[in-house]
């Protein structure tokens, strides 16, 4: 241990000339609202902890929990003015001497889950349950700028397979994915599954995923070409939701059965549909409402027929490092919409907000450094 943390200190010493202080471009806001609050402006390069790294943003993908952020939900409190960005990659600029597990110059895709590291749950490796767990960008300041700074137990090795853009692409996405299908709902081979919204990153991942675990897929989508896209990643059969009710394609595509597992990530809108779709035994995993937040269901087919409701939230460090491996051998695949520079995030933000895009749309960030 004791030559870890020489190591790291003479890693700090590299980079006495630290940058911090400087300053640095950066998406911002300074209260909550539309996407009219953002703004690029100047801000200092943080300055790193002990444990901390500081890392030279490449590529940042946005997500819906950035419109979130910048809206303001109840209860969430954050200093002004705000960076946005929670899936970072980029290279590490400086290490805090307790740091020993990177170096200066290496490229590197972050864990986006913040956690305490000492209580119960991160200690079990569990650190999407700890009662402090955040994710970068929402309450602390994320990665749409030229530097962010992290843990430095939140920074892992970027694939070779892998660009920046691609890479930024990963995180929030696959792993919530990866913790719903494996983790919560326990998709087994051989078992069919629903899966919402195939146009979606969380539908998208899903897909890829559970077709890796020797499921059946199912999926769900508005039109022709996420239909398309739905069944080049693998999914087996497909479904038009506005043409069709899902529940009575299901019972037909199954036999009458429903499936096993149904991926749910859009709230009040589909649910009916979602658990009307369960078999017995069926699990429903869900991790989002963006059509609203109440949903009933009648509980006798709750215990009748034996249904699981699982919430689920993001996952944990090990599940990130273990999705990583699946685009080593290209077993994974992103789907990336359109890349924009910093300076044009806003557009960026835009084309989310009004879901025309099809699959990660990522924001490029450069210090002009090559
Ligand atoms: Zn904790």
């Amino acid at each position: 241990m004791q030559g870890v943390k020489e190591k790291g200190q003479e890693k700090a010493r590299v980079c006495s000339a630290n940058i911090s202080q400087k300053e640095m471009q950066a998406i911002i806001f300074r209260a909550h609202g539309g996407l009219d609050r953002l703004e690029l402006a100047e801000m200092t390069v943080p300055a790193i902890r002990p444990t901390e790294v500081l890392v030279e943003v490449r590529a940042c993908a946005l997500n819906h929990l950035d419109l979130w952020t910048l809206q303001g939900l109840p209860g969430l409190k954050i200093e002004m003015p705000h960076i946005l960005g929670n899936d970072i990659a980029g290279i590490i600029t400086e290490v805090g001497s307790e740091v020993g597990s990177v170096r200066i110059g290496d490229p590197v895709i972050l864990a986006p889950g913040l956690s305490c590291g000492h209580c119960a749950q991160c200690l079990s490796g569990q650190d999407n349950l700890c009662p402090a767990y955040d994710i970068i960008g929402h309450r602390s300041n994320g990665g749409l700028a030229q530097y962010v700074k992290i843990a430095g137990t939140n920074a892992f090795p970027l694939p070779n397979s892998l660009s920046f853009t691609e890479a930024a692409a990963v995180p929030l996405t696959f792993l919530t994915a990866w913790h719903m299908l494996i983790t919560r709902a326990n998709l087994q081979p051989g078992e069919d599954v629903l899966i919402l919204a195939a146009g979606s990153g969380v539908g998208s991942a899903a897909i890829q995923i559970a077709k890796l675990i020797g499921a059946r897929v199912i999926s769900t989508a508005g039109n022709k070409e996420k239909l398309d896209l739905a069944r080049r990643l693998g999914a087996d059969e497909v479904i038009n939701h506005y043409k069709e009710k899902v529940s009575e394609v299901v019972k037909r595509l199954t036999n009458r059965k429903g499936v096993e597992v149904v991926v749910e990530h859009v709230g009040s809108a589909t649910w009916d549909e979602s658990t009307r779709s369960l078999a017995t035994n069926g699990r429903l995993v869900t991790c989002g409402a963006t059509t609203g937040y109440e949903a009933r269901i009648d509980l006798r087919h709750l215990f009748y027929r034996q249904l699981t409701l699982c919430g689920s939230m993001m996952g944990n460090k090990a599940e990130l490092l273990r999705v990583l491996k699946f685009f080593k051998d290209g077993k994974l695949r992103l789907v990336v919409d359109r890349v924009f520079p910093l300076e044009k995030a806003h557009e960026a933000f835009t084309r989310m907000q009004s879901s025309q895009h099809f699959g990660k749309i990522v924001v490029e960030a450069s210090t002009g450094r090559k």
